[in-house]
């Protein structure tokens, strides 16, 4: 019989703590991955009402070779959410793509060796691998899940090319690995890609902390830091698109769940934002964040900017997720920001 034990792997990160609660929540064993055994004693805080149903298997580093050979053994099911996301590393291939690819692969063939009763993996892709990030604002243009990042490995390993799209890259690669291993190997289990664009929501793992903040709870936190207002200008959006993480951990879930998902790639947007319209619903809801978040234009909405189109009804139909708005994501955002700051 096959187990009930989902395997999660990155179970320390912002997204991953809600997948992670989201399987408890559902009634799912949860083994997570986590690098060191200090880090798993925080994540287990985290989740003090489910002691028993969750576990752990130390996982130092995914793109070591065999990384997953112990921590799949016995699990029913996978998800896999580790990857870096961050922006100041020192060599982008070496901390940003290869434990992107070579984690996705490490993990895929750990499966396929040891863990004959997974049937369906859920990776953790990205918005990254849809973008063009050619052809930046793209007005006219209506994203979906048939939309694939072109940038190869050669590109994202040029001398001059940047972080950020380094990241888009790893994503991409990543995400085709996955589905260039499932065609070519014909395992037992099947693949489904969550491909989110920018992230917000509460964060509430124990390992959250505001000296280290996750990329994307970094980038909405910018907004209300009390050294933000330096003016009353709001910066300009370099991504336009977001979503809240409850919404893509459920995503996760019923990928995991949805027979009809498997060998499906789903973008799981909630449409279009601009920090302005993030800044207009902090100043609204949090009277003490006024004299830190910036003013701006009030009411300007996108600002007039054109904009490529998002489609998520994929989502909708086969997941069916229905999608917080960007005021609950953003109250909740910062409530958590100002607990993690009390905590400091
Ligand atoms: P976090 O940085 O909070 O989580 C990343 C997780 O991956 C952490 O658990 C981290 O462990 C682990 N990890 C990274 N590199 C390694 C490695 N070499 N070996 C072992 N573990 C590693 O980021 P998010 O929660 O935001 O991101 C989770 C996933 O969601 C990623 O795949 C990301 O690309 C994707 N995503 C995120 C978006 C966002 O806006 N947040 C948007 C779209 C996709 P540790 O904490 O110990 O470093």
């Amino acid at each position: 019989m096959a187990s009930d034990d989902i395997l999660i792997t990155g179970a320390s990160g912002f997204l991953a703590t809600h997948v992670v609660d989201a399987f408890l929540q559902a009634g799912y064993a949860v083994r997570g991955t986590v690098r060191s055994q200090e880090t798993a004693d925080k994540v287990r805080l985290t989740f003090s009402n489910f002691a028993d149903k969750l576990s752990f298997a130390i996982v130092s580093d995914i793109a070591q070779p065999n990384a997953f050979d112990e921590a799949v053994k016995g699990v029913g099911g996978v998800i896999h959410t580790a990857s870096p996301f961050q922006f100041q590393v020192d060599d982008n291939e070496r901390d940003l793509l290869r434990p992107a690819i070579e984690g996705t692969k490490n993990l895929l063939r750990s499966i396929q060796k040891y863990a004959p009763d997974v049937k369906r993996v859920v990776i953790t892709s990205s918005f990254a691998a849809m973008v063009d990030p050619f052809k930046g604002n793209r007005p006219g243009h209506t994203y979906n899940e048939s939309d694939w990042n072109p940038l190869t490995y050669e590109d994202a390993t040029k001398k001059y090319v940047t972080t950020e799209v380094a990241y888009l890259a790893s994503k991409a690669l990543a995400e085709r690995a996955a589905w260039d291993f499932v065609a070519a190997e014909k395992p037992s289990f099947d693949l489904a890609a969550i491909c989110p664009p920018v992230i917000y929501g509460p964060n509430t793992n124990y390992t959250a902390s505001l000296a280290a903040l996750n990329a994307s709870s970094a980038d909405i936190y910018r907004l209300m830091a009390p050294a933000s207002k330096s003016s009353n200008d709001v910066p300009t959006n370099s991504y336009w698109t977001c979503v809240d993480v409850r919404d893509v951990a459920e995503a996760h879930l019923k990928a995991f769940q949805i027979s009809e998902a498997g060998g499906q790639r789903f973008f799981i947007a909630s449409g279009n934002f601009s920090y302005q319209q993030i800044a207009d619903i902090m100043r609204e809801e949090f009277p003490e964040l006024r004299d830190r978040v910036p003013v701006g234009t009030p009411g300007a909405g996108l600002g007039g900017v054109e904009l490529y189109e998002v489609d998520s009804s994929k989502s909708k139909r086969i997941l069916g997720i229905k999608y917080r708005s960007l005021k609950e994501t953003v109250i909740d955002s910062a409530r958590s920001l100002l607990s993690l700051e009390q905590k400091a």
